[in-house]
């Protein structure tokens, strides 16, 4: 792994925050220049978070089965995406693999950290383009180091905004192929019965699994995301992050949430029947052309005018992702399942649209 690291980061003497210096319980803390007083009447405001989130790391582990010992949290899981670029990728000399369609955030962050994208697009039906990706690596071996070189992979599985997921196998295809790090983003894996890529971690120590509280967890606001992966990975990934990326009231709903697994499991069926429903309602509609089957909390929706459906929603304040100009998604809207209100009030507008 060392050896695919940015050398800045290789060698990088990691900022110690005070936190870190000292383990245990104590008295009296005169270590990180905090302020005695607490102004507003929440204990513990007035001092720094735990930067390695350990409770609700191991809160993690028992509830979600995803080992401490290799998790990361971050600030989002967008955090964690733009630390891998700034851990691995030389910026205007490495490239990191994308393939499109998928999380707009992959090539945003790919830009701002002036690192290149070798795209190798799904296939027209939204499968891995398996001999593309073949292609693309044969092609980049023969190609100098001076080139730069793919260091890390995106895989969106639940893939955002096509909805499928990918077979476990496939994944391990995938990182068996690719030698840089391969980065399974499971951010709507909750609502989809596939095995978690998790599982091949013990075999593939370059793979990295993100995860989210965003998602099936109700926890958008809080801004918490997950990095699963090999001990030296999360050893990196530690090193170079913000000190106290998390802040303390995020972790605090981060621990409050996952206690809630019970009412989390009741909200996901209720959004897996929603979800059931509106893909039946919707290809009753004269404007809908077809469904995307979706292993996710969103489907995708082709229609007869993206545009002027996504105005005529908005309009009546009903707000959808147009993802019409995206490769494969002519004509196509992203829709999340809402409560069944919000999806009634979606097939009403639907239904009530005429073409102009
Ligand atoms: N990955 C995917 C596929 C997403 O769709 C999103 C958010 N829409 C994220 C990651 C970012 O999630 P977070 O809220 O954890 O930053």
């Amino acid at each position: 792994m060392r050896e695919l690291l940015r050398k800045n980061i290789a060698n990088l003497v990691p900022y110690s925050c005070a936190r870190n210096d000292f383990e245990g319980e104590a008295d009296v803390y005169l270590d990180a220049n905090e302020n005695w007083r607490d102004f507003v009447g929440e204990q513990g405001r007035n001092r720094y978070p735990d930067p390695l989130c350990k409770q609700v790391r191991k809160a993690l582990d028992e509830v979600l089965g995803l080992p401490f010992a290799n998790t990361v949290i971050g600030n989002g899981s967008d955090e964690i995406i733009d630390n891998l670029f700034r851990c691995f990728c030389n910026p205007g000399l490495d490239k990191a693999i994308i393939m499109s369609p998928t999380y707009g955030a992959y090539r945003v962050f790919a830009d701002i950290n002036d690192v290149l994208v070798g795209q190798v697009p799904l296939k027209a039906d939204f499968s891995i383009d398996f001999d593309g990706l073949e292609a693309f690596l044969q092609q980049e071996k023969k190609s100098g180091v001076d080139e730069g070189r793919s260091k890390l992979l995106f895989i969106c599985s639940p893939n955002n905004p096509t909805g499928n997921a990918y077979p476990i196998d496939q994944i391990e295809r995938v990182c068996s192929l690719f030698d840089g790090i391969t980065v399974v983003d499971e951010a709507y894996f909750d609502f989809s019965s596939t095995e978690s890529a998790v599982s091949l971690l013990s075999r593939f120590p370059r793979l990295v699994v993100l995860r989210t509280l965003s998602k099936c967890w109700s926890l958008a606001n809080a801004r918490v995301g997950i990095a699963v992966a090999n001990e030296a990975v999360c050893k990196v990934l530690i090193s170079m992050k913000y000190p106290y990326n998390v802040g303390g009231p995020s972790q605090e709903l981060a621990l409050k949430g996952l206690v809630q697994a019970d009412g989390v499991r009741e909200a996901l069926a209720t959004t897996l029947e929603e979800r059931k429903r509106v893909e039946a309602a919707l290809p009753l509609l004269p404007c809908v052309v077809k469904v995307f089957p979706s292993d996710a909390n969103f489907l995708l929706v082709r229609v007869d005018q993206a545009d002027a459906i996504y105005h005529y929603l908005a309009q009546k304040g009903i707000i959808v992702r147009n993802r019409s100009r995206e490769l494969h998604c002519e004509n196509c809207l992203r829709i999340t399942i809402g409560s069944r209100e919000e999806n009634d009030k979606l097939l009403v507008a639907l239904s009530q649209y005429k073409e102009i």
